[in-house]
Parts: C-alpha cells; sequence; structure tokens
C-alpha cells in the first residue's frame, strides 16, 4: 500500500476539494458576524501559513494562542500545524502564575490573543517568557498597542497561495496543558496522524455521527482538548461550523443556533441547562436543532430526557480526557438495546459514560491490579489505551502509562456486559464547576499559608447551576480571630475569582484518618446538606 500521511492539512485539501461551498459562520468581533466558505477559508489559512514563515517559525516550534471558538483560531489551528509547528491552546481561565507556567514550559515563540484577553497578553509581554511575537486577532482600538501586531494586517499583506509541506504524521500538531488536581499542569501533544483517526472513526455514524448535512455549532471552548476534536471532524465530513466566539449567555447562544440553523451543538452540562432553562422559559427551540453532544461532566438525567422528550433532540452523552484527545467512550444503543429497551429504559442508559469505538480499549482493576468483572455492578480504577490516548506528557523522559501501556484514568468505574462504562467518582477529590476543574488540594495549600489558619480542607457540593461548587472547611490556629472576609480577601489575590468557595465553614478540628490524612469523605457526609443557591 501507499504510505499517505495523515495530517491536518489532508484535512484542509480534502474539504477545500469536496465540501468547499459549505460555510464557515463567526461571531468573532463585538457586532460582527465573519462569513466564508471552506474555499475561502482555505486561502485564509494559507496566508496565515506564509505569515507564520515570514516571522520565523519553524516546524516543532510551539505557537500558543489565547483565543475564543472563532474563524480564526480554526485558522491558527490549521496554519500553524500545517507547516509543522505546534497549535499551544492556552486555557485563558488558568490563573496568571499557571499560564507563565505552561508558556515557559512549552517554550512558546509567538502568542495570538483576543481582544478580550489583551491585559492577559499585555502582562505577558512584560516578562520574559521566550515569546518574540504578540498578535492580536481581533480589530482593536486600544492605544496600548506598541506590544502587538495585528492579525488581519498581516494576513491581508500575504498571498493565498501556499504548498502544504509534506509532513510526518507521528510529529505532534497541538498541545494542551490539563488542569493537574496537584502540582503543576501537564502537556498532552497531539500527533497529526493521532488527530485524524480520532476524527475519522469518532464522527462515524455509529458515534458522533457527523455528516455533510449538518451545521454544527461547537460550543465546547476551542481551547480545552481542541473543543473536543470538533473543528478537524467537521471539515472532514463536509458539515458547516458555526463559531459563537465569547457568547456563553444562554440567550445570546440560542439566537445564533437558531439564526445559523445549527443542527448540532457539542457541550458540557452547565452550559447545556442553562441553554435548556432558556428554551424551558421562551417554550421554543433552536429551529433545526437535531442532536447534541454532552459530556465533560456527569450530565443529570433530566437534562436527557428534557432535550429528548420535549424538543425532540437526540442526546448524545460521551466521556473522554485531555489525554485521550478526548473522545473514549460513546453512549449509543447497541442494536439488541435499541430493539428492546423501551424509552424510559434507554433514557437510563444514556447516562451512563457509553461503550469504546474501535481504537480504544479499556479495562476495570481494583487496587491489587486484578481486573474486575465487567457486570454493571464492581467498582474498579479505569485504565485506557488506544490510537489517540497519551503516552507520556509533553517535555517527560519518562512514559506516564502502566509497565504493560494503559493510561491510568484516575476514574472510577463500573462496566456492564454490553460494554457500557459509567464513571462512579474521580479518584482524586477535584471539583467540577461548570465543566471546569478547581483543584482542592491548591484551594487548601493556598489557604493554610494564611496566618490564623491551622488547617483547611476543600470539598465539592452540589449546586443547582454550576453542578459543583467548592466549600471550605477551616480550623483557625490557636488565639486567632480571623474570620470570613479575611480568608476571602487572602483567597482573592491567590486564586482565580470563579475558585473562590462558596461557603466557609470553622470548625474545631478535621477528621484524620489512619494515614495521618483528613477524610473528605467523611466531610462529604458531614456537609452533604449544604445549600449553595
Ligand atoms: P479533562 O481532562 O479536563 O477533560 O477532564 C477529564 C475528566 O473529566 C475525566 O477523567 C472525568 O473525571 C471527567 N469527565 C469527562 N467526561 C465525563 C462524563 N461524561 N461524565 C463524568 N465525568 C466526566
Amino acid at each position: 500500500m501507499m504510505h499517505f500521511p495523515l495530517t491536518t492539512s489532508s484535512i484542509l485539501e480534502y474539504v477545500e476539494a469536496e465540501y468547499g461551498t459549505r460555510e464557515l459562520i463567526s461571531y468573532c468581533d463585538k457586532d460582527f458576524v465573519f462569513r466564508c466558505n471552506y474555499q475561502e477559508f482555505a486561502l485564509r489559512v494559507k496566508q496565515l501559513a506564509n505569515s507564520l514563515i515570514a516571522k520565523g517559525i519553524k516546524p516543532g516550534d510551539r505557537v500558543a494562542t489565547l483565543a475564543w471558538n472563532t474563524h480564526r483560531h480554526m485558522e491558527l489551528y490549521y496554519a500553524i500545524s500545517g507547516i509543522g509547528a505546534i497549535c499551544h491552546t492556552i486555557n485563558p481561565r488558568y490563573s496568571m502564575p499557571q499560564i507563565e507556567y505552561i508558556i515557559k514550559h512549552a517554550n512558546d515563540k509567538a502568542l495570538y490573543f483576543d481582544n478580550d484577553f489583551l491585559t492577559i497578553a499585555k502582562s505577558l509581554s512584560e516578562l520574559s517568557l521566550g515569546i518574540e511575537t504578540f498578535v492580536c486577532l481581533g480589530i482593536n482600538s486600544s492605544e496600548d498597542n506598541s506590544f502587538f501586531t495585528s492579525y488581519e494586517n498581516e494576513l491581508a499583506v500575504q498571498p493565498t497561495t501556499f504548498s502544504w509541506p509534506v509532513l510526518d504524521e507521528n510529529i505532534g500538531a497541538a498541545l494542551c496543558y490539563t488542569s493537574g488536581t496537584t502540582g503543576n499542569p501537564k502537556g498532552v501533544l497531539y500527533t497529526h496522524r493521532s488527530i485524524c483517526l480520532h476524527s475519522i472513526i469518532s464522527s462515524h455514524r455509529e458515534n458522533l455521527d457527523v455528516i455533510s448535512q449538518d451545521v454544527v455549532c461547537p460550543i465546547v471552548p476551542m481551547f480545552h482538548v481542541n473543543a473536543w476534536g470538533l473543528p478537524y471532524t467537521v471539515p472532514m465530513f463536509g458539515a458547516s461550523m458555526v463559531f459563537a466566539g465569547s457568547n456563553m449567555q444562554a440567550e445570546a447562544l440560542f439566537n445564533i443556533l437558531d439564526k445559523e440553523k445549527v443542527t448540532y451543538i457539542a457541550g458540557v452540562p452547565t452550559i447545556l441547562s442553562a441553554l435548556l432553562n432558556y428554551m424551558d422559559q421562551h417554550s421554543s427551540k433552536p429551529q433545526v436543532l437535531r442532536k447534541l453532544l454532552v459530556g465533560g461532566a456527569a450530565p443529570n438525567t433530566s437534562l436527557i430526557e428534557k432535550f429528548e422528550q420535549d424538543y425532540d433532540v437526540n442526546v448524545l452523552h460521551g466521556w473522554g480526557m485531555t489525554e485521550t484527545s478526548p473522545v473514549a467512550t460513546l453512549c449509543t444503543p447497541k442494536p439488541h438495546i435499541r430493539e428492546n429497551l423501551n424509552f424510559a429504559e434507554q433514557l437510563a442508559l444514556k447516562s451512563k459514560q457509553g461503550r469504546r469505538p474501535y481504537g480504544v480499549e479499556l479495562k476495570l482493576i481494583n487496587t491489587s491490579g486484578e481486573i474486575v468483572p465487567h457486570d454493571g455492578k464492581t467498582f474498579g480504577d479505569l485504565l485506557v489505551r488506544g490510537a489517540w490516548v497519551s503516552e507520556r506528557y509533553f517535555g517527560c523522559e519518562t512514559s506516564s502509562s502502566t509497565p504493560d501501556g494503559w493510561f491510568e484514568t484516575g476514574d472510577i468505574a463500573t462496566i456492564d456486559q454490553d460494554g457500557y462504562m459509567q464513571i462512579v467518582d474521580r479518584s482524586k477529590d477535584v471539583i467540577k464547576s461548570g465543566g471546569e476543574w478547581i483543584s482542592s488540594v491548591e484551594l487548601e495549600n493556598i489557604a493554610s499559608t494564611m496566618q490564623g489558619i491551622a488547617q483547611a480542607a476543600v470539598i465539592g457540593v452540589a449546586h443547582p447551576k454550576w453542578t459543583e461548587r467548592p466549600i471550605m472547611i477551616l480550623v483557625k490556629s490557636a488565639n486567632s480571630n480571623v474570620n470570613t472576609d479575611d480568608i476571602k480577601a487572602f483567597l482573592a489575590e491567590r486564586v482565580p475569582s470563579w475558585w473562590m468557595p462558596d461557603s466557609f465553614i470553622f470548625t474545631d478540628a478535621l477528621p484524620i484518618g489512619a494515614t495521618g490524612k483528613v477524610q473528605k469523605k467523611d466531610l462529604r457526609e458531614k456537609y452533604k446538606d449544604v445549600v449553595l443557591s
């Protein structure tokens, strides 16, 4: 057989030739909607490739982005990887010290940022992080523009012709850091091959079911696991794309989905439930919405039920991680399940995280490393391996897999006899707030550096809007008169605002287990009735 490298530029060349008239619609700048088709998009990507080369970006270099979901961000995805460099998407919700760490670790050569992130970019430009060039993606009216150039101006002077180099499919194309619960964030480097295989398999009818008639809006951000790979998957199958930019509020989102005749959306439960509430209040749905993909955190059954029953939107539930590109399981019914289960039973099944597609393997082990039965009841540590699962973290000499080649997910799960996996818990105690992670350990560490605080523990408590929010339980040092306002002020200077615990509880002592560790299980039980509004 011929060797045909699976590269991101091959996706671009394919969609340009075969689905060139399908559309890209982007709510990018304030009050401005950009519209083009894939042929025009490909020309802009070529201009960007020329511009990157003119800047001295070389194969293997990391080029960072701090950007919303827009056509420009997608142009960066393709142009950077197309010339053999690596597109490093930075999550702007990280704290400044985390962003600085990530940029230094990745050794980014350039930073492309949206207007909204001008302040972050400015601060970064004042540090010696090795970034040689800053480019603003939006139409910028700021007077403080001495440190950056304009994306659109740079593109305008470049030719629309470019020959994509033939690349080794095993080189890196995209880099994304995980929001680790302990220690520093870790980078996951996706290769051209892993991206292409992930797209081919995940989009299949039996899996995500993306077809050329679709108009797909990835609500999930492009700065987190490549928006679940959709910027590659969707063009590969000729569907149109809609980018909502920074419009994450339910009403704005609803209007975009409705106006642009979006058929397919993908997002985390928090955003989808806000959208659902809006739909309920207005007794209306985005006119042609037919399908949604939910993941990143467990959706509640009523979200699935309401979308399916009240609005005739087919809900697909999936599970994955930054380390798994991310799609690793999807909850689609096997034929005998489709035939034999009634609607209520099928809904119940959809609450499970789903079954593996071809290219991914799962196993459950107990604390002794023995495989536990797939009976849908027995819990085990979930291990995964496959063609788009990370083997080691970026910049690490050593493998992060087990000696027999599995990745330990840190999730506790069951798998039933039909292969459907269900997440039971996170073995670490990370707090999932609105689809993003809050490290309980980091919050505890910071709080306990405050004078007057002897001990701190953070646990997640159910929240009607954000799924979960942190609460902090504190033990004061002797003679301390620290109060809630003091600790809030202390944390406000040190953590992102959305990490701020919703409640602070002072107690005399924390429950300590046999190995000297705080027993979070006991705390969860004790504070399970805390109600957050
Ligand atoms: P991240 O690497 O930030 O995308 O987070 C991955 C983690 O999110 C997984 O290990 C799970 O703990 C959690 N997660 C992802 N999808 C789901 C889901 N559908 N249900 C429950 N937890 C999920």
